[in-house]
């Protein structure tokens, strides 16, 4: 045998093995499917504070959650239903156990499985959302790889948090700004008759930038533009959802005049909204619980930026699952608001630790987090 010869068979039979390996998925992954197993729950989340916006006050809230198992691997979701929404616990339980067909089916097809998910129904994008979060939870796992690493994305960009402010009395409100000292950017709940008297009263406590967030409680443009020019002299660097959302003219005349970027909240839901919400803000805020889960808030964030939009990914009242879901895919974004979970008293669950106003995911497969509600 000619020495060229025999060195390309001995190329050729190191590289087999090598090239064997690299083609195998993990074991696990390629393990044939069984049944699967769906439970659904209730839970009712006590508030430390009592929860003020323009639009009502809350002490607690009702969130449903699901598990789903299979092979061994169960994947775990959250719903945090919103009524501006028309959507309550019950309703987004009975939406998760509508999905039940859906879910005997191939898993490790999660993409597939969220377009069937979608089309079960219009609406209960709360629901959609938990559900999205148990399959992309079960993925991980099966794969014994985290969300964020899932879907390409890493950890280290420095992501914080800012920390919410809800409507009060103004020396609550400013207790609570002094009991949040850690973090270095509030957003304060505004869209009241007292809304000066409100940012005049966090102003005396801190000199920390404020982003406020009027929930639709201003009612006129003209209103609206006047708060917001006296805001930008008070250190508020956005404003959110400032008017109803079905004023959408008012936001194009804004847009054009007011001296602070005007983010949409309520008035972006899903991707088909944007063509129309995109020319009259600055930017977004993405919710999962609005949108319908992880893979709809990639797909926002990136028809988002792809339309020039600045990018927030905002959260509900959610335990440190849905937090932890959303975390996961924050670094697509420009601005993060996932302190949702630490505004209950009891979260049954431990997920993304948030230090200082740091959000830090963990290496843990999946979601990462760790619970006993099921
Ligand atoms: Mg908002």
């Amino acid at each position: 045998m000619k020495r060229k010869d025999f060195l390309k068979l001995a190329g050729a039979a190191a590289a087999g093995p090598l090239l064997a390996r690299c083609r195998q998925a993990p074991e696990a992954w390629n393990e044939a499917s069984g049944e699967t197993a769906v439970t659904v729950k209730i839970f009712e989340l006590r508030l430390r504070q009592a929860w003020g916006l323009s639009r009502g006050t809350w002490t607690t809230r009702r969130n449903a959650f699901v598990r789903v198992e299979r092979d061994g691997v169960a994947g775990i979701g959250e719903a945090a239903p919103i009524a501006r929404y028309d959507e309550t616990a019950e309703s987004a339980a009975a939406f998760i156990e509508t999905a039940e067909p859906v879910l005997a089916r191939d898993l490790r097809e999660y993409a597939v499985r969220f377009g069937e998910i979608e089309a079960l129904g219009p609406g209960e994008h709360a629901a959609k959302s938990a559900l999205d979060m148990a399959v992309l939870d079960w993925v991980g796992k099966k794969l014994g790889l985290p969300v964020w690493r899932l879907l390409g994305l890493g950890r280290d960009k420095v992501m914080t948090t800012t920390y919410s402010i809800g409507i009060d009395e103004v020396p609550v409100m400013q207790e609570k700004v002094r009991e949040a000292a850690g973090f270095g950017v509030y957003k304060i709940k505004v869209g009241t008759p007292d809304d000066r008297k409100i940012i005049e009263g966090i102003r005396a406590v801190t000199d920390k930038p404020l982003r406020v967030d009027a929930n639709e409680g201003w009612k006129t443009k003209e209103e609206a533009l006047e708060m917001i020019d006296w805001m930008a002299g008070q250190g508020v660097e956005i404003v959110e959802q400032p008017l109803p959302a079905a004023q959408l003219d008012d936001y194009a005349w804004l847009k054009d005049r007011a001296k602070v970027p005007i983010f949409a909240d309520e008035s972006l839901i899903l991707p088909s909204d944007l063509p129309r919400i995109a020319p009259t803000v600055h930017g977004i805020n993405v919710k999962l619980m609005k949108c319908g889960g992880v893979q709809e808030a990639v797909r926002l964030a990136s028809i988002g930026r792809s339309l020039g939009l600045e990018l927030m990914i905002g959260c509900m009242i959610e335990t440190s699952l849905g937090i932890s879901a959303g975390a996961a895919v924050a670094s697509l974004f420009d601005y993060a608001d996932l302190d949702g979970n630490l505004l209950i008293a009891n979260d049954p669950f431990r997920g993304v630790e948030t230090v200082g106003d740091r959000l830090v995911l963990n290496e843990k497969p999946g979601l990462g987090v760790e619970g006993d509600l099921f």
